[in-house]
């Protein structure tokens, strides 16, 4: 199969790091304590911060975070299992020139960093279905509510990755995943399942 993987929150625990960095700016440079939602779907549903100083958050501390930010639990191993099996991994992200000098660089060298293995690095996908169609990928992992949607609208089979903000957004083309080894459960059950419908 060829299996599509978002970045952020996918591969990764960004959203710790944006909690731990917004309370860290929100306290000590704003000077404020203004957390209105820990379950919220990014910054602006988070804090209450004005446009200008959410802006100037992720100027100052993206790049920051995006580098320093880890692999999820067994997330290489299992990526580095699955080529070895035959799948194709292809890293699509909506990382874009909006908030990154180089998106492609930036996360190239992340993933390089964290011996991440991958067939292609798709950046700029904000629509991902788009990515996902003009790349043919069989099935997509991600944890955005709005990706989610849009993808299993258009047929594409999505496992979402669980998270505080989209506890409730499940679709009947999606899987909700909590960790990597159930990752490769579930991808090993489809893939059993693809085989077994070809020989039927
Ligand atoms: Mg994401």
């Amino acid at each position: 199969m060829r299996i599509g993987i978002d970045i952020d929150d996918t591969l990764t625990n960004l959203y710790e790091y944006t909690i731990a960095y917004g309370q860290m700016y929100d306290y000590e440079e704003l000077e404020k304590d203004s957390m209105i939602n820990p379950y919220g779907y990014d910054t602006p549903f988070i804090f209450e911060w004005s446009d200008e100083e959410d802006k100037s958050f992720w100027e100052k501390y993206i790049e920051e975070i995006v580098t320093k930010v880890n692999p999820r639990p067994f997330a290489v191993s299992v990526i580095e299992r699955l080529r070895r099996e035959g799948h194709e991994i292809y890293i699509i992200t909506a990382r874009s020139n909006l908030w990154y000098k180089n998106p492609y660089k930036i996360s190239e060298e992340w993933l390089l960093k964290n011996k991440i293995e991958y067939d292609k690095l798709v950046v700029s996908a904000r629509d991902k279905v788009k990515a996902c169609k003009e790349n043919d990928i069989d099935i997509h992992i991600d944890d955005s509510n709005k990706h989610l949607k849009e993808l299993t609208e258009a047929g594409i089979p999505v496992l979402l990755y669980d998270n505080v903000f989209n506890k409730k957004s499940d679709t009947k083309l999606s899987i909700r995943v909590y960790s990597w080894p159930q990752i490769y459960n579930e991808i090993q059950k489809l893939t059993k399942r693809e085989k077994n419908e070809k020989t039927n």
